[in-house]
Parts: C-alpha cells; structure tokens; sequence
C-alpha cells in the first residue's frame, strides 16, 4: 500500500507527489520565504494538506525567524533544562512561568524575547544560584535545596582543573605532589602558575635589555655627536 491523502476535488483517497514551492509567511509582521515542500494530487494536481509536510515547513520558517532574532531553539532550552535536572513543570516554576507556555517552547514555538533572555541568564549556573538565593521562584523548598546542591556541582565542575594523563605520568605527579606536601590539584596549578612567571620573567628581562640598548645606542649618539662639536671648535 502507498501513502495516500485525501483530495477535495477527487473525493478520494489520492497518490500524491511532493514538490518544492517558492512560499512565503508572515510571522509577527515579518515576512519569511522558504522553499517548502509541497504534496500535489497525482490525478488532479491540486495542492493537498500534508501533515507531516507542514510541520517540516513551520520548523523552516520558525527556524530563520530565531536566527533572524538570536532567539534559542528548542534544542537549545532542553539543554538548558536537562543541565539542571529538571523536568518541565519545575523548570516552568522555577522561571515564575505558567507550565504550558515553557512546554510550547520545547514543541518549536518561537520564544518572545523577555522569556528568551531569561532563558539565556538561567543558562549561567551563577544566576540560578543567585535567583535561588535572592530570587522569587515558585519552587518547593525540598526542589530548591535539590537545585542548590545541582547548581554546586555544575559550577565546582567549572572550577576544577580536568586532566588526561597517563597512568604512569600521573602517578609520577603524584609523587612529586606528595613530596611537595601539596594534593595533585595544588601541585600541577603551582607548576604552571611557575611557569607562568618563569615567561613573565623572560619577557621583562628582555625589556630591560632593549632599554639599555636603547640607552647605550643613545648615549654613543651623543657622544659622537659631541666629538663632532669639539673638532668643529
Ligand atoms: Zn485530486
């Protein structure tokens, strides 16, 4: 059995052909032209409705009309959700918002732009702390403590440093941070930060040399320009 749909003119159940059509739609008075996809009765030629068609078109121009105006896709606000564990009855309260509307935008609705900001600040775990401490949020106080410890973690994550080593390198490092009196976090922020200054060093050394070049070259300048004052006399 084929794919069929109903066409009007038929009266019947048709084959249908999908082509690409010039269209162009109008979303919060802009216009937005897309080529999309179109089903065509095979017998009559007449457009038909096409369901999952016209999803695939609305994605298209929902799609242009955020990058238009930076405005974060569904994609984008499950992340943000998923990142703190929260299911999106949660996450509507915790944003003060009504549950359906944080629903609509996870299903391809276009955000308005005061939500879409709150949004992109929440994505900062730093303002979620910030909101949950000095915030009014509809969170229970059982949610918020959960969100809290999230939140930590998240943002100790971004503190730490996170290294790939080889076994034998690591516990080489070890060692030598055992021998330090100092953990391996310590121990390996001390290296670079030696490093750091080790570089810093070099460059101001340099510096100094190009001054006193520069002084030197000076001061002979003046010198011949001296001797030349003098044999003039
Ligand atoms: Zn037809």
């Amino acid at each position: 059995m084929s794919d069929t749909i109903y066409c009007e003119k038929c009266d019947d159940l048709v084959e249908y052909k999908v082509k690409s059509k010039k269209e162009s739609y109008n979303i919060k008075n802009e216009n937005i032209e897309i080529k999309a996809k179109v089903a065509f009765c095979k017998e009559c030629r007449t457009e038909l409705f096409h369901q999952k068609l016209d999803k695939i078109n609305q994605r298209k121009i929902f799609d242009i009309y955020r990058k238009r105006h930076k405005l974060l896709s569904p994609e984008e606000i499950k992340e943000i959700r998923a990142k703190y564990h929260l299911n999106q009855k949660e996450m509507s309260q915790l944003l003060g918002w009504g549950e359906i509307t944080y629903h609509r935008y996870e299903n391809g609705a276009v955000p308005d732009s005061a939500h879409n900001n709150q949004l992109l600040l929440i994505r900062n775990p730093r303002n979620v702390k910030e909101l949950l401490n000095n915030g009014k949020t509809k969170l229970t106080v059982d949610q918020k403590e959960q969100l809290k410890k999230r939140v930590n973690k998240l943002l100790d994550t971004k503190n730490k440093l996170v290294l790939n080593l080889s076994k034998n390198f690591y516990n080489k490092l070890k060692v030598s941070a055992n021998n330090n009196d100092l953990n391996l976090n310590e121990y390996v922020t001390f290296l670079l930060t030696q490093e750091y200054f080790k570089k810093e060093k070099e460059r101001e050394l340099k510096k100094y040399k190009l001054e006193i070049k520069k002084q030197l070259i000076k001061n002979y300048n003046n010198q011949e320009a001296e001797k030349d004052w003098l044999e003039g006399l």
